[in-house]
This record gives structure tokens, C-alpha cells and sequence, in this order.
């Protein structure tokens, strides 16, 4: 196999198998409030990435990223489809060839996850994975302001990207299927959240590794 361009092809892997091994969990959580198809719809996306590692080996950051949305836009349904190919699309153009450090990503990060929000028409507080994705890029922004250790900055996103998952239990839920349980949301973890937390989580682990 040809050598990487980025550790992408392994965060795929590695987030891969941390959807596999926590599968039973988030379909019971999508199955609570939602219509049970979550992991099935990541698992595709899933699926074609893993495809298409030769390609994307070969790709620097911001093609794989652009690569990487596209493929998840056009192929996985659901609203989490348009949503996670939404992130990858804008991280790709946010990064705009820039080269990688905490700076950049932490600034494209967010970026992405304002177009997120725009294509959702949705914010922190409304049970989606945005009560993730929202508050590991405020994590991310103030790391690469106070320039912390990469071990820290690990240590912190994989703390925040937790708290967030939990802090949906008790939201009532204003956008996409959740919204029309009304109360009965309540209780339950958004299963976005949950998948967005294992991504983080896999590709917080490879990092560390690679550190090791
Ligand atoms: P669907 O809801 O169409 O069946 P999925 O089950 O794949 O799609 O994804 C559901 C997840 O998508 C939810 O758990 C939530 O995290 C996220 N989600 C749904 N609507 C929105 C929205 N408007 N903004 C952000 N995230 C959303
Ligand atoms: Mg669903």
C-alpha cells in the first residue's frame, strides 16, 4: 500500500471500529426517540470511506475532506447524511490548503460547525450532535489560543465531547424527529451526539497513539 498523505485513512479505521463496538447502544438511543436507522446510516457512509481509502491515502487534507463530505452527502441518508457530509464539505474548504496544526483546525473546526448549524437551522440546547460538535470547537479555539500540549488538548475535547452527549439527556428536543415526542424525548441521550462523541473519541485515541 502506498504511504499516507494524512492519518485520515486511520481515523476512518479507528472510528469504524468504535461505531461497531458501541452499534447495539446508539440504535437503542435513535430506536428511544428517533426511528432506529442512525447507526445503519453512519455505518454506510462508514463503509464507502473505508472503500475508498486508496484514493483518499493519496489526498492532502483539504481534497480528503472535501472527498470524504461528498461522499457521505451522496450516500448515506437521514438527516445525519447532509449533516456530517455538511461538516466535512466546510472543514475541507475551511482548511483551504492551509497547512495542519491546532491553529488551523481549531479555526476551520468551527467554521465547519457553523455551517452545520446554518444547514440545520439549529444550536446548542436542542438535543442533536450539535451539543457536541458545538462545544469541542469552543474547546478547540481556546487550546490553540493558550497553545496547550497536544496531550491536553486530546485530553480536554474527549472530556468536553462526554459532558456533551450527557448534557442531552434532559433537553427536550426542537429539531429533527425527537422534536415531535415533546416531553417523552426527555431521559434519553441524542444518538448524533453519541456518534459525534465516538468519532472524537477514535480519532482523539489515534492522535495520542501516534504521540506514544
Ligand atoms: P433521521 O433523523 O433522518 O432518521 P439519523 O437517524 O441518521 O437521521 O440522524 C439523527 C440525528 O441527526 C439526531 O440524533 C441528531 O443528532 C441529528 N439531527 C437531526 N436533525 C438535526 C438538525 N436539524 N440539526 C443538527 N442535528 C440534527
Ligand atoms: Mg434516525
Amino acid at each position: 500500500m502506498s504511504s499516507k498523505v494524512t492519518p485520515i485513512p486511520d481515523f476512518i479505521r479507528a472510528i469504524a471500529a468504535v461505531i461497531g463496538d458501541n452499534a447495539e447502544e446508539v440504535t437503542a438511543l435513535d430506536q428511544a426517540i428517533g426511528d432506529g436507522d442512525h447507526v445503519i446510516n453512519v455505518q454506510r457512509g462508514i463503509d464507502v470511506l473505508l472503500a475508498q481509502e486508496e484514493e483518499l491515502c493519496q489526498l492532502d487534507w483539504t481534497p480528503a475532506f472535501q472527498k470524504i463530505g461528498m461522499s457521505l452527502m451522496s450516500n448515506v441518508g437521514g438527516a445525519s447524511g447532509s449533516l456530517y457530509g455538511t461538516l466535512f464539505i466546510s472543514l475541507g474548504k475551511a482548511v483551504g490548503g492551509r497547512s495542519m496544526n491546532l491553529a488551523t483546525f481549531a479555526d476551520a473546526f468551527t467554521q465547519a460547525v457553523e455551517a452545520v448549524k446554518m444547514r440545520g437551522k439549529a444550536d446548542v440546547g436542542e438535543k442533536t450532535m450539535l451539543d457536541v460538535l458545538i462545544p469541542v470547537a469552543q474547546c478547540l479555539q481556546q487550546a490553540a489560543a493558550q497553545s496547550l500540549p497536544l496531550e491536553q488538548v486530546l485530553q480536554n475535547a474527549q472530556k468536553v465531547a462526554e459532558a456533551g452527549v450527557e448534557s442531552t439527556r434532559d433537553m427536550l428536543a426542537t429539531k429533527g424527529r425527537a422534536s415531535f415526542l415533546g416531553e417523552r424525548a426527555r431521559g434519553h441521550l441524542d444518538a448524533g451526539a453519541k456518534t459525534s462523541q465516538l468519532m472524537i473519541q477514535a480519532i482523539a485515541d489515534v492522535l495520542a497513539a501516534k504521540r506514544a
